[in-house]
């Protein structure tokens, strides 16, 4: 599932290698798939971008939007989007195939559940994307210290920190896979209470998820995912499904894994405290 990183150096790849491009043709919802999301009826894909070039792309945290002219192009979290040259092999299944002019192709993919909404300028008023644009990324200066501890609040000093940074898209882009990193480099276990957090121990998860977050975009998204080329993320993960059992690499005590509120959890049971 791609997350704020990932989001971030799709946006990056697709200036790179799509920008400019002018689309020749558009296949939407070829292969069947129940949790596929469209605006509208996906038939009417074509019509919107054929002919058209694309512009800029904008990462909007775990969203990536790319602007045709009049037209916008937004992929969800769960869709796995890569760009193949002219002559290369397509995939068979894929929920929207979009053919340059040059032969080249951009091809989106909805692995569990996704989104590829395809829509006039301003004119989808999904919420999930409106809060996605509108509050600031962590990666940005304004999401400064002070914009962080106005995160807490009354409704907040129940909820363990897992709840706190990866649910009601209070960062957006910030979801149960980047938190196990930020949340070990901050040496805080993802069930300890927010309330109970110190305004020193704020400070230290603060510069945690600045840090950890701009690693990870650093280094082309975290090893558990894939890039616009397909290729792995050069970001190795110190909790996830990869290093799970293995020793942390800190202190050695072995990782952890355990399901919570719906996803799992990893953590290093003696560096990460409750
Ligand atoms: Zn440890």
């Amino acid at each position: 599932m791609i997350e704020l990183p990932e989001a971030a150096v799709l946006a990056k790849q697709v200036n790179e290698t799509v920008i400019g491009k002018r689309i020749r043709d558009v296949v939407a919802a070829k292969s069947p798939h129940k949790f596929a999301w469209y605006y509208g009826d996906p038939k009417t894909y074509r019509g919107m971008l054929a002919g058209k070039v694309m512009s800029t792309a904008s990462a909007y945290g775990g969203l990536l939007e790319i602007a045709a002219p009049n037209f916008v192009l937004l992929f969800g979290d769960g869709v796995s989007l890569r760009f193949f040259e002219k002559g290369e092999k397509l995939p068979d299944k894929h929920q929207l195939w979009i053919e340059f002019e040059d032969s080249s192709s951009l091809v989106g993919a909805v692995q569990m559940y996704g989104g590829l909404w395809v829509f006039p300028a301003g004119g989808f008023d999904n919420k999930y994307y409106l809060i996605a644009k509108e509050k600031f990324s962590p990666l940005a200066e304004a999401f400064n210290g002070n914009y962080f501890n106005g995160l807490f609040d009354e409704k907040t000093e129940k909820l363990s920190l897992k709840a706190f940074l990866a649910t009601e898209q209070r960062i957006p882009g910030l979801g149960n896979g980047v938190l196990q990193d930020i949340l070990f480099n901050s040496k805080m276990h993802p069930k300890k209470k927010a309330g109970t957090l110190s305004e020193k121990d704020k400070e230290e998860l603060f510069d945690s998820l600045k840090a950890t977050l701009s690693r990870m975009v650093a280094y082309g998204g975290r090893d558990t995912e894939s890039d616009l080329y397909g290729r792995q993320g050069g970001y190795k993960t110190i909790l996830s499904r990869n290093t799970l059992d293995k020793p942390c690499p800190v202190c050695g005590t072995i990782i952890k894994k355990e399901v919570y509120m719906g996803g799992s959890i990893y953590f290093c049971s003696t560096c990460q405290k409750t």
